[in-house]
């Protein structure tokens, strides 16, 4: 229930709305935010990494109930400068990645969303948590299992949460494909598959740098076929085989995987079979077969509208934008204890980066890998 005083405090923010001019001044928009921080039950964010994926997310959480962007965390200070203009950032919850520690002492930041490469976010998300913030990591949670352990016991030591990027987990035709899977409408699951690619371009760009991105194809867009598998199948993989193809070696070098095909085996007896590529443009679609019924979205994980169809028809779940709902439900999650209906935790992210290491594992070796993620 609102409190009254933080109904009076957004009963002042509205009377402001009315009052600040169009143009508002830097100094006035950066005084709103610190009025809003006075809310203790809407999250308050700084953005680490202010790319492509960070911009989306910044304009997702405008439309925000509990989310609020107070901060950023760049190396790139014509891009600070741009964002405190645009989101009325005040000076003092900017940083960059050298000084970002003495975050620890703002009050009025109680998240960092690290949105940087994926090698880079074992370490920041290590350092947010000794800063006693709670950290929300991007896809892949970091480049192998070991980094994500590393990551969850750093975050469960400093008391915060550990949340990862997992915006699927919150869309509503994903959530009602899962739906029917659980409610036997789809009878006993048999199969599974899942395609997720695109063909990438700009060969000097970190995602081809292993030293940055930590693989291929896999680590950024295969890894939604993995996670998909676990969340449509509702099992946990305990065998992965797996297959790599390479048709560009200059482009795709050493450590960076342009296709892999690969397959995991369930408990119940379920398969999965799926593709992962760099070298394929609109692969993007899930098939989850029962002895009953069947679900097919595709896109299935694009930022959307997601399309489905079904045995009984359409799939016709609202249109949203994953990353307000993603962020408005981490709110809940670190302020209510709100369990959502597929973890986002820390321990999630580590499973995917299991059976990432276990598919370069049986790339390597041509062996069938077995898992234990249970
Ligand atoms: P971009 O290259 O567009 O942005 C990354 C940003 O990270 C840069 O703009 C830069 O911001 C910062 N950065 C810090 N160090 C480096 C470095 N050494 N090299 C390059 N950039 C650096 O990448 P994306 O935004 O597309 O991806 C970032 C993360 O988000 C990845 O982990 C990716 O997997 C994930 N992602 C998730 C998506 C999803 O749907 N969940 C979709 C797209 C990406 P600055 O200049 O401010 O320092």
């Amino acid at each position: 229930m609102e409190t009254r005083r933080i109904f009076l405090q957004k009963a002042s923010l509205s009377a402001m709305a009315l009052t600040v001019p169009t143009l508002t001044p830097f100094t006035a928009m950066a005084d709103s935010i610190s009025e809003f921080t006075r809310d203790e039950k809407t999250l308050r964010v700084a953005i680490m990494g202010l790319g492509s994926y960070g911009t989306r997310v910044a304009e997702a959480i405008q439309t925000c109930k509990r989310v609020k962007l107070v901060g950023v965390i760049s190396g790139t200070p014509s891009k600070v400068l741009t964002w405190r203009e645009k989101y009325g950032i005040p000076e003092k919850n900017c940083y960059n990645y050298e000084n970002f520690d003495a975050i620890k002492d703002n009050p009025d930041i109680d998240a960092v969303y690290v949105i940087t490469p994926n090698a880079l976010h074992k370490d920041q998300v290590i350092r947010v948590a000794k800063a006693g913030k709670h950290a929300i990591s991007e896809k892949p949670m970091a480049v192998n299992a070991a980094d994500g352990q590393a990551m969850v016991d750093a975050c469960n030591a400093a008391g915060v949460h550990l949340l990862i990027g997992y915006r699927m987990h919150f869309e509503p035709n994903t959530l009602e494909a899962i739906r029917m899977r659980k409610s036997g409408e789809l009878g006993d699951i048999r199969f599974f598959q899942g395609l997720s690619g695109f063909t990438i371009g700009d060969p000097t760009q970190w995602r081809l740098n292993p030293e940055l991105s930590g693989g291929g194809a896999m680590m950024d867009i295969g890894i939604y076929s993995i996670n998909g598998a676990r969340y449509m199948v509702g099992e946990e993989p305990i065998w992965v085989t797996a297959q790599e193809v390479k048709t560009n070696p200059e482009k795709f070098k050493e450590g960076i995987d342009e296709t892999i095909t690969f397959q995991l085996g369930f408990p119940s007896g379920v398969i999965a079979s799926c593709l992962s590529t760099y070298n394929m443009n609109n692969l993007d679609r899930f098939y989850l077969n029962g002895s009953k019924g069947w679900v097919e979205m595709q896109p299935s994980t694009g930022y959307g509208p997601i399309k489905g169809m079904t045995h009984k028809g359409p799939l016709d779940e609202p249109i949203v934008t994953h990353q307000t709902v993603q962020m408005d439900e981490m709110a809940a999650i670190i302020f209510d204890g709100k369990k959502p209906e597929v973890p986002v935790d820390g321990e999630e992210g580590v499973k995917d980066m299991k059976i990432i290491d276990a598919i370069f594992k049986a790339v390597k070796t041509g062996e069938k890998v077995t898992l234990s993620l249970t």
